[in-house]
């Protein structure tokens, strides 16, 4: 495989697991030097040992960050700056909870909690990385906010995720847009029903429901997702910004 991002520095939040775990290791094969972010340090260590470190001056590194707070991110980005010298020039933001429940039972914890991480989460790294690129005069940036499928169609017993990924794409946009004249490109990638540790509560019935309305008949994997993270951050993608990449195996078409 070409190491089409050789030389390049790669933050990954929720990087600990699934979609985010499968981003570092897929970066780290086409060459970038992988700082993992996620709640919990240990996690981050973990997804660390599975990265391959081929090229000279590759090298990783496991950071502790809540991405809901700001103080916090601000923290991880200035230790990764100390330590790799320069900004993150790739950023995947893939941190992200649910707490699903019907409109009608919702309690406002349980709507504020997912719009903290999911959404704010992502406005802060975002907000932090483009900072810190554009302070640094970088020649170019690939941010990449992992929204979903259901941000665009709805899901029961989701509004409050729902409400949270929408607001992904809508940031992603406006932020493509004022980032451009920078050089800095950032697009979003929906996943549709992805197997990882988020999916794996769904009771057996209500997932074969959910994958006889997939065309493709099957869940996406998380490598799949992180194939096409790997195009956005690459020049492959030198001339896409703003847009919405949907990896569902044609759910919703
Ligand atoms: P996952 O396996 O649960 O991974 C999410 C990671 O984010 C976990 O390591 C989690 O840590 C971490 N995290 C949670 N809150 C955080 C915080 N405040 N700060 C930093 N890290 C935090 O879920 P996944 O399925 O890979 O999801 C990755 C992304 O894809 C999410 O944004 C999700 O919404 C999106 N997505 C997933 C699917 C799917 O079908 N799986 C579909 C569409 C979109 P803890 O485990 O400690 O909470």
């Amino acid at each position: 495989m070409a190491m089409k991002l050789a030389g390049r520095l790669a933050l990954v939040t929720g990087g600990g697991s699934g979609i985010g775990r499968a981003v570092c290791v897929r970066l780290a094969r086409d060459g970038a030097s992988v700082a993992v972010a996620d709640l919990s340090a240990d996690a981050a260590a973990a997804t660390v040992g599975l990265l391959p470190a081929e090229l000279p001056g590759q090298r990783h590194a496991a950071l502790a960050v809540d991405v809901g707070d700001k103080a916090s991110v601000q923290a991880m980005l200035a230790r990764l700056q100390e330590q790799a010298g320069e900004p993150p020039s790739v950023s995947v933001s893939a941190a992200g909870i649910i707490r699903d429940q019907m409109l009608l039972r919702m309690d406002e914890e349980a709507f504020d909690q997912v719009i903290r991480v999911n959404l704010k989460g992502t406005f802060l790294v975002t907000q932090a990385v483009a900072q810190s690129l554009v302070s640094a005069r970088a020649a170019s940036g690939s941010i990449i906010n992992i929204g979903s499928i259901v941000g665009k169609v709805g899901n029961m017993g989701q509004c409050n995720y729902s409400a949270s990924k929408a607001g992904v794409e809508g940031l992603t946009k406006s932020t493509a847009k004022e980032l451009a004249r920078f050089g800095i490109r950032c697009n979003a990638v929906l996943p549709g029903f992805i197997e990882t540790p988020m999916t794996a509560g769904i009771p057996p019935k209500v997932m074969e429901k959910l994958i006889a309305a997939v065309p493709m008949r099957r869940m996406g994997t998380p490598e799949e997702v992180a194939d096409v993270c790997a195009f956005l951050a690459s020049d492959d993608s030198r001339y896409i910004t703003g847009v919405s990449l949907e990896v569902t195996g044609g759910l919703f078409l």
